[in-house]
């Protein structure tokens, strides 16, 4: 029998049809399922991306179903929520998002599932850690996207002040996928080059780098999209893409995402924004990035955030 790669997508907006048409662009899956509360929207966003079919490297199907559908899936991607109420604060979302996934994740295990979760609702670190405790599964099959798209923003604004590729640029933001996110400068490369080295060797040709603007520019770019569109989707897109093509071709690619930490970064019990090993079993280690001591303590206390955020969650849950 031909294995297919089966994805499943709860949230048929912004977020979840650009990861479909995302997905089936670049071949890395054979079937997708939307489940959405408006039905009439999963239909019309399935029927939208097969119109693309003619044009994709290799078949796809994409279909809208119901909770019940997605019990055969390797993947179910999280990315329901609403933003009507457009907040600068991610975690003004809390409530909203955990009343959401508390009415389907329960609903979703029952029907046997045990693949992979990849999360993407916000405040992600927070939905994360409750889309874990919801269902059950073990923490590795539970990804959230954390900073993976933050940590391609920052690349990308060191290309701009730099001027070398982002391709070429390793940097990541860690920790809350929010206003606290830190940027471990200390542990950028170019190519095997350490950043600092690289621009101290050559002050004629980077200077002015102002790292605190950076960071600060890095966090806020989430909030000018969401400014000037309404939604932010292009990039998160990719982001979920590269996860779901690690764990599928078993890459173990390291890809900044929510990850549980059990002692890593000296926290524990929470998810957060790290760069980890993923593969066919998903999340298979967390990679920690030897860090300044200023970088360190703003990591402390942006993990001081979440846990207070995972504590004020409970309230919600419970209810
Ligand atoms: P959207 O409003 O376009 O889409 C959300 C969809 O969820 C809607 O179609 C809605 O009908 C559906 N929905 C609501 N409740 C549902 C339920 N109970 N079951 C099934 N479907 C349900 O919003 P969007 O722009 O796609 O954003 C979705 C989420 O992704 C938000 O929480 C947003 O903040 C988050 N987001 C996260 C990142 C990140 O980096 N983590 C990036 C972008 C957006």
């Amino acid at each position: 029998m031909i294995n297919t790669r089966k994805i499943g997508i709860i949230g048929a907006g912004h977020v979840g049809s650009h990861c479909a048409f995302s997905m089936i662009l670049q071949g890395i899956c054979d079937d997708i399922t939307f489940v959405d509360v408006n039905e009439e929207k999963a239909v019309a966003q399935a029927l939208d991306c097969m119109d693309t079919l003619a044009f994709l490297p290799h078949k796809a199907i994409v279909k809208s179903g119901t909770i019940k559908d997605l019990a055969d899936k390797d993947i179910i991607i999280i990315c329901v929520g609403t933003i009507d109420n457009i907040s600068k604060d991610r975690l003004f979302e809390l409530d909203h998002s955990l009343k959401i996934i508390k009415s389907f994740v329960p609903e979703i295990i029952k029907t046997g599932f045990n693949g992979h979760f990849i999360v993407i609702t916000n405040p992600v670190d927070i939905i994360t850690y409750y889309v874990q405790q919801l269902s059950g599964l073990p923490y590795n099959q539970v990804i959230g996207t954390g900073t993976g798209l933050d940590s391609a923003r920052l690349r990308r604004i060191l290309s701009v002040e730099t001027g070398i590729d982002a391709r070429s640029i390793q940097a990541y933001m860690l920790g809350e996928h929010g206003d606290s996110q830190v940027a471990a400068f200390s542990s950028a490369f170019i190519n095997g080059k350490s950043l600092f080295d690289l621009i101290a060797e050559k002050p004629e040709k980077f200077f002015n780098i102002d790292f605190e603007a950076i960071e600060k520019k890095t966090a806020e770019t989430g909030w000018d999209i969401l400014c000037g569109k309404n939604s932010t989707e292009f990039g998160i897109a990719c982001v979920c893409s590269e996860i779901v093509r690690a764990i599928f071709h078993d890459e173990k690619k390291i890809i900044p995402c929510s990850a549980f930490l059990q002692g890593e970064y000296d926290t524990s019990n929470i998810y957060a924004g790290v760069p980890a090993v993923i593969g066919k079993d998903g999340i298979e280690y967390i990679i920690e990035l030897p860090l300044n001591e200023s970088e360190k303590k703003k990591l402390s206390n942006t993990f001081d955030i979440i846990k207070h955020h995972i504590e004020r969650g409970k309230r919600a849950i419970e209810d």
